[in-house]
């Protein structure tokens, strides 16, 4: 099982190896401040093990898969945008815009979103 890719940018943040701005880690997840923010609030939740993608996602994943999901309710409440909404984007694949080939979920708020998505 492949745990970390020396030339991944994430897997060099979770290691302490590149420089982030992190707010939560646990065995699971890591989240960290976006370098380049498109919202007020910006920040990515990626696996500590290197996923490329959703579609590398197995059974296995499936207790982190759901931890990203509560991390950022977490760091949604925490950084005052529960009530006041926020999205959650994992862009996937060449189509879906996937820039870095390590698994993440975008929180993005503090403004309100534009329609339609895509
Ligand atoms: P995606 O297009 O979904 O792959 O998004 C990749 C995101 O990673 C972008 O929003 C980038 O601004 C962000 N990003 C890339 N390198 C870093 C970095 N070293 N630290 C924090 N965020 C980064
Ligand atoms: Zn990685």
């Amino acid at each position: 099982m492949i745990t970390a890719s020396p030339t991944c940018i994430f897997c060099r943040i979770i290691a302490g190896e590149a420089p982030a701005e992190t707010l939560f880690r646990d065995s699971f997840v890591t989240a960290f401040q976006d370098i380049h923010p498109v919202a007020p609030v910006h920040v990515l939740l990626v696996p500590n093990r290197h996923l490329e993608s959703v579609n590398q996602a197995t059974l296995e994943d499936e207790a982190m898969l759901g931890r990203l999901f509560t991390v950022a309710r977490q760091i949604a409440s925490d950084l005052g945008i529960a009530e006041s909404g926020y999205r959650l984007i994992i862009n996937t694949g060449r189509d879906g815009g996937q820039v870095v080939p390590h698994l993440h979920v975008h929180l993005i708020g503090g403004r309100r979103m534009r329609h339609p998505m895509g």
